[in-house]
């Protein structure tokens, strides 16, 4: 009997058992976790964002040097038909006033007991507690269970084992020396959706008072190892060592890449964005009275909180009392970013196996019928929807890819 084994119980492993269940094959998937879809779970704690509703161009954009290797998959399963494949499973999806689409009731856990129940339905056997540690020498798959060490062989296998941030989750990147060792072009993995530390660090008297404070809206420009201007608005928040939050998130692949080629990046803050330098500057002109300094930036240029900390952090008491210098940080406050935080802590991952070493159906180019899907292929993007929404996507490609495989095998052989 034709042996299928799909190793990674996230969402992309989960598309390719369902895609390889559904054309007849018997799908045996194996994680290394005690329960399936553990990071799948995390996502939807914060409010599942599956998927995002902008024409598709703008979508695949977010994949950025990826994009054209990311397109082929949104082109045989786009956002669209991802959200009817949700509404098969008996969950509604609702789209926001950002255009990013939740299931209506925000949360992961409802979608993942229906598909996991709709995947045993189909003959899915699913193995928990399942380490794969890799080959052994005659090409069988060797796993680690708590029973003791065993090998099976698989006609086809899709790798679907995520990146590595969030390790405790069960994507741990032991992966990536692993193909590696089989002569699989890996690109290292990174942090990516991810907060960054300030050179030097804060003071004490900010970080005991003020980490985990929201800074709310400002906006971030800075210039990067090509002299290309990033520049954006949102949300971001003071950490223990540095900034977070969306705005920082989205940005993420350019500071981090910047880091990398120059040592740092010195990002300028506009904690003002909805008032002009001219303006900024009339307003900390105006006659302050009795006041002291922090009410009358409250009531004058809306700086209070996390932002006028801020600005005593970075500025001399000269400079606080000096008109000119203070409009001037207020519109453009430069913050000296040394190092992304470690991979442990972000979102999602950049890096891993490289599209060059993929055929057009996601299999490795020197392992005949070994597919990879999911974060552990070499792509990134922002939060928004688009991670899930290429996990999927990869997921039901290598599955498809996987069964065109074993249809061809069984044909040939
Ligand atoms: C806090 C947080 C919030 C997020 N929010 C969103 C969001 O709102 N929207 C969005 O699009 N994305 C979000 N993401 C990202 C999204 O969850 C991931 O991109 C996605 O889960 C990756 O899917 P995957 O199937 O590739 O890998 P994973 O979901 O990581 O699954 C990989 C599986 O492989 C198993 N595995 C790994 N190694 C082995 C091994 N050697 N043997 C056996 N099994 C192994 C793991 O146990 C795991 O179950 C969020 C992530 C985090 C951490």
């Amino acid at each position: 009997m034709t042996s299928v084994a799909v190793i990674g119980g996230g969402p992309a492993g989960l598309m390719a058992a369902e895609v390889l269940a559904q054309g007849g094959f018997q799908v045996d998937l194996y994680d290394a976790m005690p329960s399936i879809g553990r990071k799948f779970l995390l996502a939807g704690a914060g409010g599942m964002n599956i998927t995002h509703s902008e024409p598709s161009d703008a979508f695949l954009s977010r994949y950025g040097a990826h994009a054209s290797a990311i397109k082929p998959l949104l082109d045989a399963f786009s956002p669209s038909t991802l959200c009817e494949w949700i509404h098969g499973l008996g969950i509604e999806t609702f789209v926001g006033s950002s255009g990013r689409v939740f299931p209506k009731d925000m949360k992961a856990a409802p979608l993942l007991r229906a598909w996991l129940h709709r995947l045993r339905e189909s003959g899915v056997r699913i193995h928990v507690r399942h380490r794969w540690l890799g080959w052994t020498d005659d090409g069988a798959l060797h796993f680690a269970r708590p029973e003791g060490e065993f090998a099976v062989k698989a006609d086809a296998v899709v790798l679907a084992l995520g990146g590595a941030s969030w390790p405790k989750l069960g994507s741990d990147g032991a992966w990536a020396p692993l193909l590696a060792g089989r002569g699989v072009e890996v690109a290292p993995l990174e942090p990516s959706n991810c907060g960054f530390d300030v050179a030097g660090g804060w003071s004490t008297h900010l970080r005991s008072r003020f980490a985990g404070q929201p800074l709310k809206t400002v906006a971030l420009r800075f210039t990067d190892a090509a002299g290309h201007t990033h520049q954006r608005r949102g949300e971001t928040m003071l950490s223990d060592t540095g900034i977070e939050g969306s705005l920082i998130y989205a940005l993420s692949a350019p500071l981090r890449d910047t880091i990398k080629a120059l040592g740092s990046v010195t990002v300028l803050l506009d904690l003002a964005p909805d008032k002009t330098p001219d303006r900024v500057l009339a307003e900390v002109n105006h006659p302050r009275g009795a006041r002291s300094l922090s009410s009358h930036l409250q009531s004058r240029a809306g700086i209070r909180g996390a932002k006028m900390a801020l600005l005593r952090e970075a500025l001399s008491a000269e400079q606080l009392n000096d008109p000119v210098k203070l409009a001037h940080a207020i519109k453009s406050l430069p913050l000296v970013l040394a190092a992304p935080r470690p991979i442990e802590e972000a979102i999602s991952s950049a890096g891993g196996v490289r599209f060059e070493g993929l055929d057009d159906h996601l299999m490795l180019r020197g392992s005949p019928g070994v597919f990879c899907a999911g974060e552990m292929l070499d792509w990134e993007a922002p939060t928004g929807g688009y991670l899930l929404t290429a996990c999927f996507a990869s997921g039901r490609a290598a599955g498809q890819g996987a069964l065109n495989y074993l249809y061809h095998h069984a044909a040939t052989d």
